[in-house]
């Protein structure tokens, strides 16, 4: 186990140059941005909890020139600053303190919307945004496949496929301005993914671009490929420290023909979970999410986004999703669902929406949980995979252990996968509660071998908890493929893997 520190040394990478810059404005004309104001917003994450003092923003648009990008920061700068007595495989990690003292580093950032700080520089390293790498490539309407550069927004993918009936395999509440690229690169589940799993299922090729500007076509569209070694999942989920992202090839399903979504109250989370039992035996095929919030949550979006609670107050809420192809008997096996877990007392209140606007306020109340804790104070946020039967102890035995030292302390999330989002408010940053909380969240967690990061990935703040869920050689092995990848750490330093890597 090893201790936090609060902020990572900055290791000696170069400082931009003007010849760096006119490098970049020749390449990326108009495109690269030092203007103060205009990239502020690109060095400070959603949550407003992480602030880098990177002064330079590059949008390239195209896989070349990213790579041309890349291929500045690892070898012209080399050329230039290396010491002599320097060479590339000195520069291969020592005790993960890099060597390469005279490179530049940078931040692949999506659409910001990650919530470890993992998205924003920590110190000057450039951000290299894929916002205008925005273009769809291909759609094969036969295999559901399509093909986009990664700076796509999910929402816009979301739009274009259902134009022609088809859906993007995940959802989540950041949508409307997180990238596929974004998604891939931190491996996002949402809300989807009991239906149709994780993104290491769904997504059959990537494009990169590795850290010395090579570019790796994975961009496979094919569902079957066992020829050698499956390389692009070692880039889904690796928060842009192994490659850039620059295209994905993803697999989507059909747009369903009937969507209903039931929004139910609960007495306790054994009922909740008994409920959730029956609806995977009663409803089987068409589930698509079993979701949950607590009271707490359904309080914070009345106070702060005054969105009124649909049925009866309850200790406990779940939203079902059911998406199926026949509206007949989708609505009979809801029915028969609702009947059986009214009539066993499993639920006390709930309504059942299937227009497409009450089906959107009705999954508002679980998607805007988030933004409701922004508006409650400083959020501590914690997204851990639990045996499902566990996840919501760790909600409780959080309220006993901090007492009144907390404002709130809330769990929600997606138990269908196992996966709680606890939350905990205070009015202000609080180094006790802090304290607190930490490491008990996550010994709590190692106990029942659940994850610390079930989604979210560890991007700057979890990086150094990653012994809680992962043995040393394991993380040993990651430390040498990030070696491998990326020998000068030029790549999102500071992020993902901890501080006290041991070689
Ligand atoms: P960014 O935030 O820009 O970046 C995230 C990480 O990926 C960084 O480490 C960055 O360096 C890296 N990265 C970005 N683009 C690339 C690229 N092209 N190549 C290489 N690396 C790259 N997450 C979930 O998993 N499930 C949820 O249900 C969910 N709900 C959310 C709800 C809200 C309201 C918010 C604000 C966030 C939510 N998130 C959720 C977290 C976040 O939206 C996801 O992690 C999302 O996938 C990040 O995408 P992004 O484009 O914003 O990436």
């Amino acid at each position: 186990k090893v201790s936090p520190s609060a902020a990572p040394e900055r290791l000696p990478f170069c400082r931009v140059t003007e010849e760096d810059l006119a490098f970049f404005r020749k390449i990326l004309p108009g495109r690269t941005i030092v203007d103060p104001d205009l990239v502020e917003p690109s060095n400070v994450d959603w949550l407003k909890s992480v602030r880098g003092s990177s002064e330079v923003l590059l949008r390239p648009q195209t896989t070349e020139e990213v790579s041309q990008i890349l291929r500045w920061m690892v070898t012209k700068s080399t050329e230039r600053c290396l010491s002599s007595h320097q060479t590339f495989s000195h520069v291969l990690f020592s005790s993960y303190s890099y060597c390469n003292s005279r490179n530049l580093a940078v931040n692949p950032q999506g659409g910001n919307t990650g919530l470890v700080g993992g998205s924003v520089p920590v110190y000057d390293e450039l951000i290299l945004s894929t916002s205008l790498m925005n273009k769809i490539l291909n759609f094969d309407s036969i295999s559901g496949v399509l093909t986009c550069q990664a700076g796509c927004v999910l929402e816009n993918l979301s739009f274009y496929l259902e134009e022609r009936d088809y859906i993007m395999p995940l959802d989540l509440g950041a949508k409307g301005s997180c990238q596929i690229g974004g998604n891939v690169a931190t491996n996002a589940g949402g809300l989807r993914l009991l239906r149709y799993g994780s993104l290491h299922g769904t997504v059959l090729g990537l494009e990169l671009v590795l850290a010395d500007g090579q570019v790796l076509d994975c961009l496979s569209t094919l569902r079957k490929d066992n020829t050698g070694y499956d390389l692009k999942q070692l880039f889904i989920g690796s928060e842009g420290t192994l490659g850039v992202i620059t295209a994905v090839s993803i697999l989507c399903p059909r747009k369903p023909k009937s969507v209903n979504v039931v929004f139910l109250g609960c007495e306790t989370f054994e009922q909740l979970l008994k409920t959730f039992q029956l609806c995977k035996g009663m409803l089987g095929e068409i589930l698509s999410a079993f979701e949950f919030l607590d009271s707490e949550c359904m309080r914070l979006l009345n106070t702060h986004l005054k969105l009124p609670n649909p049925i009866s107050d309850c200790p406990f809420y779940i939203v079902i999703e059911t998406s199926g192809s026949d509206p007949t008997h989708d609505a009979q096996k809801l029915h028969n669902f609702l009947e059986e877990a009214m009539t066993s007392s499993l639920v006390s209140d709930g309504t059942v929406a299937t227009e497409e606007a009450k089906i959107k306020a009705l999954w508002s109340l679980r998607e805007r949980v988030t933004e409701a804790l922004t508006h409650d104070g400083f959020t501590h946020k914690y997204d851990i995979s639990l045996p499902v039967e566990r996840i919501y102890q760790l909600v409780t035995d959080m309220r006993k252990h901090l007492g009144n030292q907390a404002k709130s302390v809330v769990g929600y999330g997606h138990v269908g996968d196992g996966n709680l989002h606890l939350n905990v408010t205070s009015p202000s940053k609080d180094p006790a509660l802090l304290a607190a909380i930490e490491p008990f969240v996550y010994e709590w967690t190692a106990s029942c071998r659940g994850s610390i990061s079930a989604e979210h990935g560890l991007g700057l703040k979890k990086r150094n908890y990653i012994y809680y869920s992962k043995q040393s050689q394991a993380v040993a092995l990651m430390g040498n493929i990030k070696a491998m990848l990326d020998p000068k750490g030029i790549l999102n330093p500071y992020k993902t893997l901890p501080d006290n890597l041991k070689q």
